[in-house]
């Protein structure tokens, strides 16, 4: 007889192994889970705003948050915000060495900056060295559209092998330096270029990977390229942390994060909710009421799975593998299951109320 192990080996996802690293005290690579990072969108100057924008993503379950530092008033900005947020904070700099050592000055724990673009020896050797002194992690950027130009004038466009290679240019200067604290992300727009870039780095290096689709468009496109990138590498085991990387609110980046990994079994948290589309058998407005309970637990953190189906259908099925379960029934009656056995019955005007209810007794602590 097939054992149950057996039936659900095809779910598992054999991850890379990578060496591990820390940003602060978010463990990265190695056995550590795939954590979800953002990055603000207020002007860095905006202090309270920056502050509020890093703590709402936490809430929502970012571990990292990365802030923009483009010139000497937003690094004097950092040092006030980094000691009022909740999670360690990536400064991200393009190209100038004195924001890089200002904002490791400043308490950030990582820094993405490339160092084959900060500039001369000393510079480079200057920023690495701050570094070290102030535990500051480093990220090397790759990124299809800000290639070296001597790599596109090789490879006449940006391309998997140019992407590595630039990447590996970045990694000697660092190990060069007996630098070995960082990760590595080698984005692109193109789903193909992104994915090919990754799979290709991840073959040669064991260095943790930050994975992204760059650039990937509004809240409703960029979600679903992201989910087809990024997913197509979570599935080959590739990704240490993770970016979604919408034009939107940076809240809505964290919660798409989270259910990519949350639908390939990759992180538990928070309320999952299964549910049916709904057609001409539900006992009550399934859409409406999902998405009323999605609103009113999305604060809840601790896992947990309900299904909330129209009708037993395909209902019953659903509710004997989860926590709640729902189906709707006939004359304004519908079922609760608790546990997956059938337990009581609820109407529909107390339906959200009574689901909400039930969530936060099984998520207490
Ligand atoms: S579970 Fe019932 S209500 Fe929902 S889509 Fe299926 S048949 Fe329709």
């Amino acid at each position: 007889m097939t054992q149950l192990s057996e039936i659900r080996s095809y779910r598992h996802i054999q991850r890379r192994k990578s060496k591990q690293i820390f940003i602060g005290d978010v463990a990265i690579g190695g056995d550590a889970p795939i954590s979800v990072q953002s990055m603000t969108n207020t002007k860095t100057t905006d202090i309270q705003g920056t502050i509020r924008q890093v703590n709402e993503c936490h809430e929502l379950g970012a571990q990292l948050m990365r802030i923009s530092v483009p010139d000497e008033e937003s690094s004097l900005a950092l040092s006030k915000i980094i000691p009022n947020c909740n999670v360690p904070i990536i400064a991200d700099i393009h190209f100038h060495y004195r924001r890089a050592i200002e904002s490791a000055k400043a308490g950030a724990k990582c820094l993405r900056i490339n160092p084959g673009n900060i500039g001369s020896k000393e510079k480079i050797r200057e920023v690495i060295n701050c570094a070290k002194d102030y535990g500051c992690a480093i990220r090397i950027g790759v990124n299809a559209g800000s290639l070296e130009n001597d790599l596109l004038e090789k490879y006449q466009t940006p391309t998997p092998q140019a992407l590595v290679e630039s990447a590996l240019r970045h990694i000697k200067i660092l190990e060069d330096h007996d630098f070995f604290n960082f990760k590595i992300s080698v984005k692109a727009s193109d789903i193909f270029l992104a994915c090919a870039s990754y799979k290709e780095l991840a073959e040669i290096c064991d260095y943790p990977l930050h994975i992204g689709i760059t650039e990937a468009g509004s809240q409703f496109a960029g979600t679903i390229k992201s989910t087809i990138g990024i997913g197509n590498l979570l599935l080959a085991g590739i990704g240490d942390t993770m970016r979604i990387s919408l034009s939107a609110d940076p809240k809505e980046e964290v919660k798409v994060a989270f259910q990519i990994l949350k639908s390939l079994g990759l992180r538990e948290y928070g309320v999952t909710i299964i549910s049916c589309p709904s057609c001409a058998r539900q006992g009550f407005d399934v859409i409406k009421t999902v998405e009323e309970v999605e609103k009113r637990v999305s604060h809840i953190k601790k896992p947990i799975t309900i299904s909330i189906l129209g009708c037993v259908v395909n209902g019953l099925g659903e509710a004997q593998h989860t926590k709640i379960g729902i189906t709707g029934g006939g004359n304004n009656r519908h079922n609760v299951y608790l546990n997956g056995k059938a337990n009581h019955k609820t109407s529909t005007d107390e339906l959200v109320e009574h689901i909400v209810k039930l969530i936060e007794e099984n998520t207490l602590n």
